[in-house]
């Protein structure tokens, strides 16, 4: 049996099963063998009735002695049945749970794990969990089962098995794709090995063996695939060589304010990359409101007064159009002429920037996509700036880069990567991080409540409407959907419409068109909209002073990144501002993840603390950047590993490029599998 094969050749999977398996995303046998346990059981300690310890969790294999009998007491019903095995006999007792009585027949063989207390006289096994053996050499019983994340309606039971099945089917079949020289030098298991012990390990030594196999091939996959991509990029091409211009002092001079000490530094980073002749790659890693934005400006004046073009893209209009409207004024002074090139514009106004950028009328274009899909040529382009990069696709920037001869790139991003994922992502990248904030800013004031309190925050944010402030208002939906305790944009406006009288309450998302978008932005920042309600648009980027409420409802429905992000478009001017978080979700990770952001403002903490109680699957980093979901390695605990996996690809590249040895075909063929299709979108 191939891994390619669908999952329904697998026996025991029939059409119910298969719908089921699909909506966890497992198609082919392959996904099945790959959807790992969340945790074990350990019935390899099966004790006999007699060996019991009080007070404690003990599993034992019973036959059912008696049937089972509901008894009252007082209002609650117990449900008890009488349990033997050759040792001796005790009671197994449920409460609230009347139903069971039908479940139990005579003479049945189930395990039951439970804890044992001694009351009333009597030995008893409390609310215990069980699970029916059809005979006593049952393949599960007396070892330890794996017991599976999520099972979309398909019991542990079913899951469990048809997975046990694809594993005797697949046996002793599947191919190495792991060099024997990585295996050897970094002691890792065999594949057949290691798929089979992590669903049924044969001991706790046999499960971690295979955990450290696989964790090592799935981080070893990510990085051999990502450093590929990045090796076929700008090697051994020669870069422009920048000089330093008097002129820049002035135009430093001239901002409205000073720089900060890290900006400075980070400028000067970005400086020396561009006077010597290598080509530069550099990314800036600074929180929301850090002052990425004048940096920008300043790297955009040197490539000017050397000469050159520079274009700066943005992933939304409103962005690109905040970028072009706030450093026109300033670079202006210093006779340097800017362009906005966007998707809006009409076919006219098009055709006239296009012809300026090609004959060099305009110095610095602003824009978003519509740089790279129009047919966009330069006359002299020397740097390409990309700001909230985590937006964009690595291949979206090398084609900006490719309208120009070689020119320096820089990348910006808010987002605050753990530097365990910024390794992965930005192994080749020199990083510059931005570690200060401008002074002068205000901690935000952090709230997370449920929604019987709204009343009482609707209170509040008129009191600052009345002061002159004006509030975002952020819902995770555009329109009422089927999932009804979601606040929808257009409904919650109406609602809040009626709330806040006199005030002007407008709505933005994502499936406006870009005209409507932007006007809508403009009136908010000219202070005509007092309450704006928006869908996750609003998270990049944007930059209204006079706002100092951001309420986000279903705040569960947000990742802790996302939420610092949105937190971070207010506390940008003078006034103190509040982050008001709505949830009713009683969740364990979503009431830690509000309690860390009640207790920091700080958002690499944030990232760091994110990848800690998170999955390895859901950690917010891989998948927003476009990486393949990871399905054991742990980014967190698991950076041991990932330095192995790193030195590991790079020695394989260095050996083989491209992975066109024979004895590498394997291994190409499970990384583009590992990647599929989402190499395109990568964002590095
Ligand atoms: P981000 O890093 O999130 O892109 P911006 O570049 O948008 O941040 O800057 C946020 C705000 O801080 C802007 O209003 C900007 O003018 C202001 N700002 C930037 N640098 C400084 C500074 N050194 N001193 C004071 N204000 C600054
Ligand atoms: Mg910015």
């Amino acid at each position: 049996m191939d891994l390619s094969h669908p999952v329904e050749v697998v026996k025991g999977v029939g059409e119910q099963t298969l719908k089921k398996l699909n909506k966890l995303g497992i198609y082919t046998v392959e996904d099945l063998l790959y959807h790992f346990p969340r945790s074990y059981e350990d019935r390899s300690k099966i004790i006999k009735i007699s060996q019991i310890e009080y007070n404690k969790t003990n599993t034992i294999l019973a036959k059912i002695n008696t049937l089972p009998q509901n008894i009252k007491r007082g209002k609650k019903i117990i449900t008890k049945v009488n349990l033997r095995d050759d040792s001796g006999s005790i009671f197994a007792v449920w409460f609230g749970q009347p139903y069971l009585k039908k479940q139990f027949k005579l003479n049945d063989t189930y395990i039951f794990t439970g804890k044992v207390t001694y009351k009333y006289g009597q030995i008893q096994i409390e609310s215990p969990d069980y699970e029916k053996i059809v005979d006593d050499k049952d393949i599960f019983t007396k070892r330890i089962i794996p017991i599976y994340p999520s099972t979309y309606k398909l019991s542990q039971k079913v899951i469990r098995q048809i997975i046990y099945n694809a594993l005797v089917e697949t046996q002793n079949q599947l191919i190495e794709f792991l060099p024997l020289w990585i295996r050897k030098k970094y002691k890792l298991a065999d594949y057949n090995y290691a798929i089979h012990n992590i669903h049924f390990p044969e001991s706790e030594d046999s499960f971690l063996i295979s955990r450290k196999r696989l964790v090592f091939e799935e981080l070893f996959l990510l990085q051999t695939g990502l450093m590929s991509i990045k090796n076929k990029i700008g090697k051994n091409k020669k870069a422009i060589k920048f000089k330093e211009i008097k002129e820049l002092d002035d135009f430093i001079k001239s901002l409205p304010f000073e720089l900060t000490n890290a900006q400075k530094r980070v400028f000067n980073e970005i400086k020396q990359d561009m006077i010597n002749d290598k080509i530069m790659n550099r990314l800036v890693q600074g929180d929301v409101g850090s002052g990425k934005t004048i940096i920008a400006a300043l790297a955009l004046f040197l490539a000017v007064k050397n000469g050159y073009q520079g274009v700066m893209m943005a992933p939304t209009e409103v962005l690109a159009t905040q970028h072009y409207k706030g450093l026109t004024p300033l670079l202006e002074k210093f006779n340097i002429k800017t362009g906005l090139l966007t998707g809006s514009l009409t076919k006219k106004q098009k055709e006239n920037i296009l012809n300026q950028i090609k004959n060099g009328d305009i110095d610095i274009v602003f824009g978003t996509h519509a740089l790279i899909q129009e047919k966009v040529s330069f006359k002299s382009l020397g740097l390409v700036i990309t700001d909230e990069q985590h937006r964009f696709g690595v291949r979206q920037r090398n084609m900006l880069s490719e309208k120009g001869n070689n020119p320096d790139v820089l990348v910006m991003t808010a987002t605050p990567i753990p530097r365990t994922l910024a390794l992965i992502l930005y192994g080749d990248l020199d990083i510059s991080i931005i570690d200060e904030l401008p002074p002068g800013r205000k901690n935000i004031d952090t709230y997370a409540v449920n929604s019987s309190y709204r009343h009482r925050i609707y209170q509040f944010i008129k009191k600052e409407l009345i002061n002159g402030r004006q509030a975002y208002v952020i819902c995770p939906m555009v329109e009422e959907a089927e999932e009804e305790n979601l606040k929808s944009v257009i409904s919650y406006t109406e609602e809040l419409q009626k709330e806040f009288k006199g005030y002007k309450v407008s709505y933005l998302h994502g499936k406006m068109k870009p005209k409507e978008k932007q006007k809508i932005m403009n009136d908010f920042s000219e202070g005509k909209i007092q309450i704006l309600v928006s869908t996750t648009v609003i998270e990049v980027g944007v930059n209204v002073p006079n706002a100092t409420i951001m309420l986000i409802e279903n705040a569960e429905r947000f990742g802790l990144a996302q939420l610092h992000q949105l937190r971070g478009r207010v506390g940008r001017g003078e006034f103190k501002s509040y982050c008001i978080l709505i949830t009713d979700s009683k969740n364990k990770v979503t009431i830690e993840r509000m309690k860390i952001m009640k207790k920091t403002n700080n958002g690499f903490k944030i990232s760091e603390t994110d990848l800690k109680i998170r999955g390895p699957g859901e950690f917010f980093g891989t998948r927003q950047h476009g990486l393949p979901d990871l399905k054991i390695a742990n980014l967190y605990k698991d950076i041991p590993i990932l330095k192995k996996a790193q030195e590991a690809s790079e020695i394989i590249l260095s050996i083989d490029p491209n992975l066109d040895k024979e004895e590498h075909k394997f291994l190409k063929e499970k990384i583009n599998k590992f990647f599929e299709e989402k190499i395109k979108n990568i964002s590095l």
